[in-house]
Formats: structure tokens, sequence, C-alpha cells
């Protein structure tokens, strides 16, 4: 911990960190010491980890990075939180992200920018960008995000770490601030397969609090990651011939693709004709669950409140007007048009439909393949700014990884190590639901 504490105090410019929580982390640790003394420890004992912004923990602050929720203090803790802690992992403080993790850079944060560790004029990538520079620059061991889009994937890629995404259901979402309730999902960024495995473990599985959690047993992924049997495996064609792609990633997949093919595996090439229709889908369904998500910060029960208002509806729109930052209301308005009255069905469902197809398609692809290997962002991480002036290509750079998020399957980034100016590059492979063994001994074998 001491440690950790001194890397955080060096690397402070980098901006990854919202809090650092010092005195219930010493606690803590003093705690599982006790409990290591008396050969009692649980599974993740003195593991110290990080925690996106958006996740509850009892008793200390959780903002998702917003001016809306400054000074919210969460009164239970997630079922995330509890379970780490059930296990005794260390939690060493919230990680800074995109506001409501609404974006692909962490640049849309009321705290500001977070820095990529390879080079801090670039963006760590988002929204779990405090999660990937924390574990890329060693501020702590792993880090917990949220993924509704490819907020852990995106990230881990331009920072070199794991990022596992398992499948929508695999994890409670229980004291997760909500974005899109339909595609959220929490997953792990990491420096090792292992510790992504050994984490799902303890996440995954049943919960009271959250009926769309699978009942379905947690396997023991830690001892499946040695598996190697052989799988088939599916590049998505049009993925890798895009224009937009970076030749060192594309490079970086191919010399992949051939080390996948030495150790056994089938590699087959196949057309994806939907990829111009993901981007489009995923922000019309996750603005409009975005809007209706967002109604309760109202200025009354959570957070900021605009005291100068003079009745209940000028208090709403004050409030909300100066609580949320540009980005979030764009989405707001957005969502808010895809399902008002008379463009439900023009937006909206349709949109809904295109999921169904994109849905649909994964599975037949699936009846063939066991997993399917695409890039994870079409570029490494950008500089800072380089962006922001124009959301749609902002939007664009998702192509990848809305795929898993609108399909809900699982999907894991895979670093690859640099290009020639020392920025991250990565692949993505995803699997069928709840095959996240597969996903994770696959990563394993390449690692
Ligand atoms: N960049 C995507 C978005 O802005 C993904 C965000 C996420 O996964 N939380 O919606």
């Amino acid at each position: 911990l001491d440690h950790y504490f001194t890397q955080i105090e060096t690397h402070k410019d980098l901006n990854a960190f919202n809090e650092v929580f010092f005195d219930s982390a010493k606690k803590q640790a003093q705690e599982v010491q006790e409990k290591i003394n008396q050969g009692t420890a649980g599974k993740l004992a003195g593991m110290v980890i990080g925690i996106k912004d958006n996740i509850l923990y009892k008793d200390h602050s959780t903002t998702a990075s917003s001016k809306m929720l400054e000074g919210f203090i969460s009164p239970y803790s997630s079922t995330v939180a509890e379970r780490l802690i059930a296990e005794d992992a260390i939690i060493i403080g919230r990680l800074n992200c995109d506001e409501f993790a609404m974006g692909g850079s962490n640049e849309t944060s009321y705290y500001g920018p977070v820095k990529n560790a390879a080079d801090p004029e670039r963006v760590a990538g988002g929204s779990s960008g405090g999660s990937a520079v924390a574990v890329q620059a060693d501020l702590c061991l792993s880090a917990l995000g949220t993924d509704t889009g490819g907020s852990v994937r995106q990230p881990a890629a331009f920072c070199g770490c794991f990022g596992f995404k398992p499948t929508y259901g695999r994890i409670s979402r229980y004291g997760v601030i909500a974005y899109a309730s339909s595609f959220d999902q929490v997953g792990t960024l990491t420096s090792s397969v292992t510790d992504a495995a050994l984490l799902l473990e303890v996440l995954a599985g049943a919960d009271t609090h959250d009926s769309t959690v699978s009942r379905l047993p947690v396997p023991d992924y830690v001892s499946r990651l040695s598996d190697t049997g052989k799988k088939k495996i599916a590049v998505l064609k049009e993925t890798l011939e895009s224009e937009a792609l970076d030749a060192d990633i594309k490079g970086a997949i191919l010399t992949a693709i051939d080390e996948f093919k030495a150790q056994g595996h089938t590699v087959e090439y196949v057309s994806f004709d939907l990829l111009d229709y993901l981007v489009p889908a995923y922000y019309v369904l996750t603005a409009a669950e975005a809007s209706s998500n967002l109604s309760r910060y109202d200025g009354v029960h959570y957070g900021y409140r605009n005291l100068q208002a003079e009745n209940l509806n000028s208090l709403y729109k004050k409030s909300r007007a100066e609580g949320f930052g540009d980005e979030v209301k764009r989405r707001i308005m957005l969502g808010t048009f895809v399902l008002s009255a008379g463009y439900y069905d023009a937006y909206y469902q349709k949109a809904q439909r295109v999921r169904r197809l994109i849905r649909d398609r994964i599975e037949v692809l699936f009846e063939s393949y066991d997993v399917i290997l695409t890039p994870v962002a079409p570029t490494p991480a950008f500089k800072i700014g380089e962006n922001m002036q124009d959301p749609l290509v902002m939007y664009m750079a998702d192509i990848f990884t809305v795929l898993a998020s609108l399909s809900g399957i699982p999907a894991i980034a895979v670093p690859l190590g640099n290009n020639p100016e020392g920025l991250p590059l990565s692949l993505q492979l995803m699997a069928k639901h709840f095959e996240e063994d597969v996903l994770l001994s696959l990563a394993e074998s390449f690692s």
C-alpha cells in the first residue's frame, strides 16, 4: 500500500485518481494483514485495487466525475465493492472517468482529462481512463471500470493493459451509477489475464439486488486458464479492411493472427456487413436509456442544487443546466428526442430492431466459430483535444467495441506491444454469451 501511495504522489499529474482513500485503505490493510497471520485471508488478500468513480462504496464519495454529484456520499456499497472487500482486496481510491461514463477519451470529466502515461500529451481513452492509467502507471495492481460501449476495452487498449468486459448479466450492476442499463457492465483492467480471471470469479454470480444477473454457476476461471483447446476464430474482414484503421494496429493484428495459427487454432476471414449500423444503433439506444436514467438528477434527491431557484420548475432547470456538462446534455437531448412521441418509431424502435438483427447475425456466426477477432480501436491514443471539436468523430471511434455491447457478449482487449512512438497497440477477442473461460484462456495462451 505504501508503494502505491508513493506512486500515486509521484504521478499526480496523470490525474488518474479523483480521490485516494488513505484512511480506509490503511485500516483495511491492517485487517487483511491480521487475517493473513491467522490464515483466514480471502482470495484477493493483498490485491490493491482502484474503482471507477461511478461504483458506490459505502461512506465514501462517488461523483461519476460530474459536478452534479459533487459531495455525494454513498449510503450503501455496490455488490462489486462488497464482494471485493469480502475477499480482502484493498480499495485504494476512486478513479477519474468521463462524466457519467459518457465519452471515449476521459476528456468530459468535471475533474479534467486523465493523461496517458506512455505520452502525457495523449488521452488515456475512456470512459474508464483513470482505471487504465492507474494500472499502466502502477498506481494500483488492478482496477474496476464499467463498459457500456467499450469503456473498459478501449482505454485498456490505449494504455497497454488487459481490459475485460464479461457477458451482460454476469456481474451485478447494483450500486453502479446507471448510464444505459441494457448495456452497462462492470469490467476489469489488469496487467495479467490471471488477475482478470481471479476478479471475475469473485465478482460474477447471482445477486438478489439485481434481477438481470444470471444465476448460472460461476466457473473456476483461473484453473481453466491452462485450457489449450484449439479454437475456430473468425476475423471480421471489414474491420481490418477499414480505411480508418491505423497501419501499425493492422500490422500487429496480422502478426497475432499468424501466431494463433501457429498455436494450432483455425483462423478464417468472414464478412460482417452490418458494420455501418453499429454506431448509429448504439448511440440512439444508449442516449434514450441515458435520458431516462439521468432524469433522477433533479436538484432535489441528489447532489448539486441551485440555491437561487424561485420555484420547483426553475430548481430543476437551473440545477440540471449547471450540474451537467455539455456531453451529458447532448445525450439527454438526443435521447429525449428519439423517445418523443413523433419520433419513437422512426428512431428508437428502429434501432431496437437493428440491435436484434445484429444479435441474430452474431449468433449465426457463433454456430461456426468459437471466437470473433477485431481491433479494439481504429487508432492508438490520440492527442488531448484532438477529437473534442466533433462529437461524431469521437462516436465513430467506438465502431469496433459496440458490437459486443449491442449483443451482450463477453470481450477482451489484449495488448500487442507498442508502435515505434511507444504507444500501446491491441486486439479484441469476443466469445459466446457466458464463455468468458474461452476468452481468458485464449488471451492467456497468447500473452
Ligand atoms: N464511448 C462510448 C460512449 O461514449 C462508450 C462509453 C462507455 O462504454 N461507458 O458511449
